[in-house]
C-alpha cells in the first residue's frame, strides 16, 4: 500500500483551511487576514522553561474572565480558537454518526475541521441579509450536534440578529450546542451574547487574542461556556496547550493597560474603516460596500479577478471571497493603517483611470 493509501479516506479527499499565509503573495500590505497592522512589544518575564506549563494558566483564565464579565470556571484556554472549535467536535460529535450544522458564507475552520474529524457537515445558507434562515435550520437539525454561527460574521462583516440567536438556542434546547464564534466582538462589543450563558446550558461562545488585541502570531484564544462544557472540553484538550511565553504574554495583554491599548485600537480601526469606506464606495470599478462591525470590509467589484490580480501584484494582498455562495464579485479588506487604506484606494483609482 502506498503511503497516500494507508490515510484515513476522509484526510486523502480533504481540501485543507485556504489559510492567507498558506495563500502566499509578495508584499508589503497585508490586507488579507484581518491582522493588526503593527506588532505589540512584550518582554517574556517567565523564564521556568525546564518546567512543564499549567495547562489552564490560572493568571491568563482570571484575567479573561474578568474581561469577558464570566466566572473563571466558565473559561477554556486554547491554542487559538481554531483550536476551540476543534475541541467541541472531539468532544461532541460522534464520527459517521453526528454532524455539525453551519450558515455559509462564514469562516471556513467549522467545515474543514468536521471534515478532518469525519463529521458530517450539514449547511444551511444565510438569508439575503446574511441572517439565520431559521425555518431552515429548524427542518436540518436531525443528528446536530453543533451549530456554529459566526457575529459579526467573518467575511460578511455583520452582526445577527439577537432575538433570532435566541430563537436558534430554543430551537436547539436539549438536541445541540450553539456555539456564537465572537472573534471580532471587540469591534461591536455591545452585540456580545457571554451573558446569556446563565440562561443557556447549551451556549458556547469563541473569542481569540488574534484579532483586536493584535495577537494572531501568539495562537491564544477562549471558549466560554458553562461548567459542564468546560468540564468535557478539559478532557480532550492536550496537556499542555499553551507553552509558558504564551502564557506568559497573553497574562500582559489581558492587565488594565492591555486592554486600554486594545480599546485603542479598536477606535483607530473604526476611524480607518470609515474612512476606506467612504473613499470605495464612488469609485466606477466598486459595485456596492457591505457595512461592517468588523475589521474589515467586504466589496462587490465589477471585475473583481482584476481587481485581485491588479493589487497583488502591485503587493497589496487582499482576499478573494468570490467562491464562497452567494459572494461572487466580493473582496474581503482587512482594514489596515491609514497609509495602506490610502494605498489601496489609490490603486483602485488608478486602476479606474482616475487620476490623481
Ligand atoms: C480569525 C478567526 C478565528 C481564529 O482565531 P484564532 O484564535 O487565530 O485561531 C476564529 N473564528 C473566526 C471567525 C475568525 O475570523
Amino acid at each position: 500500500m502506498s503511503i497516500e493509501q494507508l490515510a484515513r479516506a476522509n484526510v486523502r479527499t480533504l481540501t485543507p483551511y485556504q489559510s492567507a499565509r498558506r495563500l502566499g503573495g509578495k508584499g508589503d500590505v497585508w490586507l488579507n487576514a484581518n491582522e493588526f497592522f503593527q506588532a505589540p512589544e512584550f518582554q517574556l518575564t517567565a523564564q521556568t522553561l525546564n518546567r512543564y506549563p499549567e495547562c489552564q494558566p490560572p493568571v491568563v483564565i482570571e484575567r479573561y474572565a474578568a474581561y469577558a464579565g464570566v466566572k473563571p470556571e466558565q473559561v477554556l484556554v486554547s491554542r487559538g480558537a481554531d483550536e476551540g472549535i476543534e475541541l467541541l467536535i472531539r468532544a461532541f460529535c460522534e464520527p459517521g454518526q453526528d454532524a455539525v450544522l453551519y450558515c455559509p458564507p462564514t469562516y471556513g475552520m467549522y467545515g474543514v475541521s468536521a471534515e478532518t474529524l469525519g463529521v458530517e457537515r450539514r449547511t444551511v445558507p444565510s438569508t439575503a441579509n446574511w441572517q439565520l434562515d431559521l425555518p431552515a435550520i429548524a427542518e436540518n437539525l436531525s443528528r446536530v450536534k453543533l451549530i456554529y454561527v459566526c457575529s459579526p460574521n467573518n467575511p460578511t462583516g455583520n452582526v445577527l440578529d439577537a432575538d433570532d440567536l435566541r430563537k436558534l438556542l430554543a430551537l436547539a434546547a436539549g438536541k445541540a450546542l450553539v456555539v456564537v464564534d465572537e472573534a471580532y466582538i471587540e469591534f461591536n462589543p455591545g452585540s456580545t451574547v457571554a451573558g446569556w450563558l446563565a440562561d443557556y446550558p447549551h451556549l458556547v461562545v469563541l473569542r481569540t487574542l488574534s484579532k483586536a488585541f493584535a495577537l494572531a502570531g501568539l495562537r491564544c484564544g477562549f471558549t466560554l461556556a458553562n461548567e459542564p462544557v468546560i468540564a468535557l472540553l478539559l478532557k480532550v484538550i492536550a496537556p499542555y496547550p499553551l507553552s509558558t511565553p504564551v502564557a506568559d504574554i497573553a497574562a500582559q495583554a489581558l492587565d488594565d493597560a492591555g486592554i486600554d491599548t486594545m480599546r485603542e485600537r479598536v477606535a483607530e480601526i473604526a476611524e480607518n474603516r470609515a474612512w476606506l469606506m467612504a473613499a470605495l464606495a464612488p469609485l466606477p470599478c466598486v459595485e456596492q460596500v457591505f457595512d461592517s462591525a468588523s475589521n474589515y470590509v467586504l466589496v462587490r467589484f465589477a471585475a473583481a479577478s482584476n481587481v485581485f490580480k491588479t493589487l497583488w501584484d502591485q503587493g497589496i494582498i487582499l482576499r478573494d471571497q468570490n467562491k464562497q455562495p452567494g459572494l461572487s464579485g466580493c473582496l474581503r479588506i482587512t482594514i489596515g493603517s491609514r497609509g495602506e487604506c490610502q494605498q489601496v484606494v489609490a490603486a483602485l483609482r488608478a486602476l479606474s483611470g482616475i487620476n490623481e
